[in-house]
């Protein structure tokens, strides 16, 4: 399986980080050793001094497809789950000022902690379902998917064209506003509308 981010996908966060808005969806991978389940403790890793948190909500691929059409593209999952992409910033953003690839900021180990996952029938509207992270009790992020700048559908679509889906890939479609660093101790309690998904601490 394979883990496809996208970037810059919600206009508050895009700001925040004093970034360019852009034209087509911002694509990046992290490889399956990026994965870490079932609430297990993320450990800060040695070569950054400033890990942020990103909580995005997560798509998983029930079907194998390429070149999905977007009005079809609501067939390719069935299941929602939330999941952080933790982010190097300081390793990230020299990468970004000589233009080099990111993933050492972004595809390191147990980078992409993921929940459970979720049906996805019982939401009446995709594009509008609210997520949250608290770190030590206090709301640190929360954004709602009606604020995305490129739809679900058109992600799917969008990435299609460029790498085959497959059953159990999952898409990080981007994180709203609010992200920050984590440091040892911090409690991370993450929620798609009021369900808690995501609940783990910072080693
Ligand atoms: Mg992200």
């Amino acid at each position: 399986m394979k883990i496809i981010c996208v970037g810059q996908n919600y206009p508050k966060h895009i700001k925040e980080l004093n970034s360019k808005t852009p034209t087509e969806p911002v694509l990046f991978l992290k490889p399956d050793t990026s994965l870490l389940l079932n609430n297990r403790p993320f450990y800060l890793p040695s070569f950054s001094k400033n890990i942020h948190h990103e909580v995005e909500l997560v798509v998983r691929i029930n079907r194998t497809g390429k070149h999905i059409e977007r009005k079809f593209a609501h067939r390719y999952f069935d299941e929602i789950g939330l999941g952080i992409d933790f982010t190097a910033r300081d390793v990230q953003s020299s990468l970004k000022l000589t233009g080099l690839p990111w993933e050492k900021a972004k595809s390191f180990d147990f980078s992409a902690p993921i929940s459970r996952f979720l049906p996805k029938e019982p939401f009446s509207d995709i594009q509008n379902i609210s997520f949250s992270l608290e770190k030590n009790g206090e709301l640190v992020q929360l954004g709602n998917t009606s604020e995305m700048l490129f739809s679900i559908d058109e992600l799917i679509s969008y990435i299609s064209s460029y790498f085959t889906l497959k059953i159990g890939d999952l898409i990080f479609t981007g994180t709203p506003h609010g992200v920050s660093s984590v440091k040892i101790g911090d409690r991370l309690i993450g929620k798609i509308e009021d369900k808690i998904l995501l609940d783990f601490s910072v080693k």
